[in-house]
């Protein structure tokens, strides 16, 4: 894993000169938005809004967020349009150009109801930890609890759930300090991407940025084709580089913003 140095950069921005489209796919939380302690606080810098706007003005550039949170949720926050978004890590997916929507777990809706009941008592049994609906997946949050409780909240946890997993009815993700309950599908950030590449022209240049363990399927996505690029350094990670920080992933857009927009002004 390479740090995605200025001068790396350099070199993957004259790349993408000679490419006709660029495919730029982003995850959220700990990639555009600092993580934070709960899902609600995570709006997007204003800056970094301003930067993916000038992106997705921009027609080389194709734009998408893959997250784990679920497409309303993260329409609200983007408060961009022109973006392809894939919601629930990847089970939903959106897309105001290619007028294409894809969901996977629509029934999955009243077990979802279910597992919230059982797992419901955890909240007050283990102050701070709180449960997310997200409609189509459930996710429990743990990172607000006193670390002494982790290994009590994962045991108990798993108790409850243990019937739908043994039942195979559920698929469990781990998540940043925490689970997530999504349905048995085989389906991840990394077919995602495939899915929303396959739709686009051959010589599209894609480049992903993630930071939690649910990209690292995205990262061996495009282990032949494009760039992936990891926020945060990590030895066992599949991604080609890494950048330090939210503030870094900033930074690379501006470049990428201003590469297009010198482009334009030589060819004008
Ligand atoms: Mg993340």
């Amino acid at each position: 894993m390479r740090y995605f140095s200025a001068s790396l950069q350099k070199k993957i921005v004259e790349k993408i000169q000679c490419s006709s489209h660029i495919l730029l796919l982003l995850d959220y939380d700990g990639t555009l938005s600092p993580i934070v302690s709960t899902p609600q606080e995570a709006r997007l810098k204003s800056s970094t809004q301003t930067v993916l706007k000038a992106l997705t003005k921009n027609s080389r550039f194709t734009i998408g967020i893959i997250t784990g949170r679920s497409v309303q949720q993260i329409k609200r926050l983007l408060g961009l349009k022109k973006v392809i978004i894939g919601g629930n890590h990847g089970l939903q997916l959106w897309s105001p150009k290619l007028k294409d929507r894809y969901n996977l777990a629509e029934g999955f809706k009243y077990r979802i109801k279910e597992m919230k009941q059982e797992l419901k008592p955890l909240q007050e049994k283990f102050p701070g930890s709180f449960l997310e609906d997200k409609k189509i997946s459930l996710a429990y949050h743990y990172r607000l609890t006193n670390p002494s409780l982790y290994s009590r909240i994962k045991t108990e946890f798993f108790e409850r759930i243990d019937p739908w997993v043994k039942g195979q009815k559920i698929h469990v993700l781990e998540i940043k300090k925490g689970w997530e309950v999504l349905p048995p599908i085989l389906w991840d950030k990394g077919k995602a991407v495939k899915w929303i590449l396959a739709r686009h022209p051959k010589e599209t240049f894609p480049i992903f940025i993630g930071d939690d363990v649910t990209d690292e399927s995205a990262f061996k996505a495009l282990a032949s084709k494009g760039v992936s690029i990891r926020v945060g350094r990590k030895k066992s990670s599949a991604a080609q580089y890494f950048l330090k920080n939210v503030p870094e992933v900033e930074k690379f857009l501006v470049t990428l913003a201003n590469t297009g927009k010198q482009q334009f002004q030589i060819g004008s």
